[in-house]
């Protein structure tokens, strides 16, 4: 997995300041010596999420998220490790070079690379068609009448793929793509699935290209245009799923988007890529787009990192209102806040913003009602609230859209006003909405409850054991001396969950004293495993005084565990029927051994421990029985 030098993640934490790196992400504010924020990546109202700039490290004690700045860098934007530390990286201003890893890790990263530079290559490609190529004129002129010039073109990569699909492939031919990468891109499919040698098609013709995006703006993906009508296709064709490219938790334009939205607090959502792009070219530049209407939960999640409120402005036709409807859903799930805007006359932002200009655009957006405004002025509009029988289904439908808030403080405000609204009493729609948020429980709940949102589960290791993890990464002594017990450590992973994982840490030896070099080992660490390490709120805790005492009782405590554990096998082999003698024999003297063992380490605590396995006390509480205290 480590592609980057350890010594470059280390060159690069120790370059990147924590409480700086957050605070350009959310506020922070200090308390002691230590720094507060509230949680970006749970629900939470007040704060948990702790920076210490000591150990340039965060942790939230609500979700159990924390690590240092690449992990923060990670889950903030979602990228995997080594994107984080180029990312960090680049704004230190240190150059990466990338070792030799294994033949495994070699191939997956060259497939994925060489996937990339299909998509970038052929991106410029086809912009170069759109900008020189005589048979482009008619996308050229296509482009003008929507009101867009050449600067535009170049600034979103925009192409063009021709008709004759002959120019593709000989241009891809003598780039030396093979076809297994056109097809693996999806710009190209074979003809017949089931014979490879039926030869490709390519999957545009003559469309205006349009370059997906990822966060960190690597193209992955593309969206055709139709320029001639052709009722046999689409006006729109996608990339379909590639490895790079999953419609579900791709934001148009959010590589862009992303700092006006923090500035901005509130991300705008068109329906259209065109929508955005023409956005954007007029100095608004929080806007996004899913692609199509089509918002999921992931967009939402991802969204969610960056900003609490959106503005939705989908078409005015029924469709719009639908989607609007939908992604309020997944917004409000996350709670995040939605107002919509609706444009004169049912425009579009592009065309509504040739005609009147960024300007009365901007004022459109400052005047964006309140999802329930907006849903209620539409009833309104519709005639649906003039009779008692049409508002109460307004007010049902109303409640199974406020039972997905998760934000309970504007929820409450939301029923009294839609009640209002309604002429009706927010009581009788506090119960509808509290019996449609049972029916819906599942979803919403397991937000509010604070669970750590993690869909990678970490690796299962002994409590004690994460204990001496603790320690050797902590203090030097400890490590030391853990580093001498090895031998007894290897015997016990046999019967005590996460050993291995104490290995590894025996086995690098980061110096504690030195916690830039902690964290690049973090980093270097599988996700399960440093999950484990840095889920444990003790994570944040530094050395104890007596870490050599706290090994030495917690050794003590492995062994004895060990023993029993060993002991309770051998007892269980005992009692095979039909036991051979020799075999008998050896188990016998194995039995003897241990308990010889066992006297050694103190009976009583052995058995304290079994009934406590998981409790992690002081040390100085744990001591005392180990050592000395044994029943007379
Ligand atoms: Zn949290």
């Amino acid at each position: 997995m480590a592609q980057i030098p350890h010594d470059t993640i280390k060159q690069v934490l120790a370059a990147t300041d924590i409480v700086e790196l957050i605070s350009s992400y959310i506020e922070v504010k200090r308390a002691g010596s230590a720094f507060k924020a509230l949680c970006p990546f749970h629900h939470e109202k007040s704060p948990s999420f702790n920076i210490t700039p000591a150990r340039q490290t965060f942790h939230c004690f609500g979700c159990g998220k924390g690590g240092d700045a690449i992990a923060f860098v990670r889950e903030h934007e979602n990228l995997p490790f080594s994107d984080a530390v180029r990312k960090l990286a680049g704004r230190a201003g240190i150059t990466i070079v990338e070792e030799q890893s294994t033949p495994e890790a070699d191939q997956a990263r060259r497939v994925r690379g060489r996937l990339l530079d299909v998509h970038r290559e052929a991106a410029e490609f086809m912009h170069t068609l759109l900008m020189r190529s005589p048979d482009a004129q008619h996308a050229r002129d296509y482009l003008k009448s929507r009101g867009f010039g050449a600067e535009m073109a170049k600034r979103w990569t925009v192409g063009w793929m021709p008709e004759n699909q002959e120019v593709f492939l000989t241009w891809a031919r003598a780039k030396k793509f093979t076809g297994r990468e056109l097809v693996n891109a999806g710009l190209a499919a074979q003809r017949d699935e089931n014979n490879p040698r039926s030869g490709l098609y390519v999957r545009f013709r003559d469309r205006l290209m349009f370059s997906i995006r990822n966060e960190i703006g690597d193209v992955i993906g593309f969206s055709g245009r139709q320029l001639r009508e052709d009722k046999r296709s689409g006006k729109y064709v996608n990339s379909p799923e590639t490895a790079l490219f999953r419609k579900s938790n791709i934001l148009f334009a959010l590589d862009r988007a992303k700092k006006p939205i923090l500035k901005e607090k509130c991300a705008l959502i068109c329906e259209g890529q065109i929508d955005v792009i023409a956005c954007h070219e007029a100095g608004i530049e929080h806007a996004i787009a899913g692609q199509g209407t089509a918002f999921t939960n992931q967009h939402a999640r991802l969204l969610r990192r960056y900003t609490k409120a959106v503005i939705l402005c989908y078409d005015g036709d029924s469709a719009g209102f639908e989607a609007t409807e939908k992604a309020f859903r997944e917004l409000a799930i996350e709670g995040i806040s939605v107002r919509v805007v609706e444009l004169l006359g049912g425009a579009d932002p592009d065309s509504f913003l040739k005609e009147h200009g960024a300007e009365a655009f901007r004022e459109q957006l400052n005047n964006a009602r309140d999802f329930f405004d907006f849903k209620l002025d539409r009833a309104t509009r519709d005639g649906r609230l003039s009779t008692a029988n049409g508002r109460a289904t307004v007010a049902n439908e109303c409640a199974g859209l406020l039972a997905v808030m998760t934000d309970h403080i504007t929820r409450d405000s939301q029923i009294n006003h839609v009640a209002t609204r309604l002429q009706t009493g927010a009581s009788g729609l506090r119960e509808a909405v509290s019996k449609a948020s049972k029916q819906t429980k599942p979803k919403s709940n397991d937000r509010e409850t604070h669970k750590p949102e993690v869909s990678i589960e970490p690796t299962s290791v002994d409590g004690t054991v994460r204990y001496l993890c603790h320690l050797a990464l902590v203090s030097p002594e400890a490590q030391h001396l853990l580093a001498e017990q090895f031998e007894v450590l290897h015997e016990s992973g046999e019967f005590i969950e996460g050993i291995p994982l104490l290995e590894i840490i025996l086995g690098v030896r980061p110096d504690p004293a030195d916690p830039a070099a902690v964290n690049a080992f973090l980093g270097s660490l599988s996700e399960p495993d440093r999950l484990a390490l840095t889920r444990d709120p003790m994570f944040a805790e530094t050395a104890p005084e007596n870490a050599i005492s706290a090994v030495e009782t917690s050794l003590c405590q492995l062994s004895a565990r060990t023993l029993m554990k060993r002991d309770a096998k051998v007892k269980a082999a005992l009692s095979t029927p039909g036991l051979e003698p020799t075999r008998m024999i050896q188990l016998l003297e194995e039995a003897k051994e241990i308990r010889e063992l066992l006297k050694g380490v103190g009976q009583r605590s052995v058995f304290e421990d079994e009934l406590a396995p998981s409790t992690r006390r002081p040390p100085e509480q744990r001591k005392g029985p180990f050592r000395r205290e044994r029943k007379p």
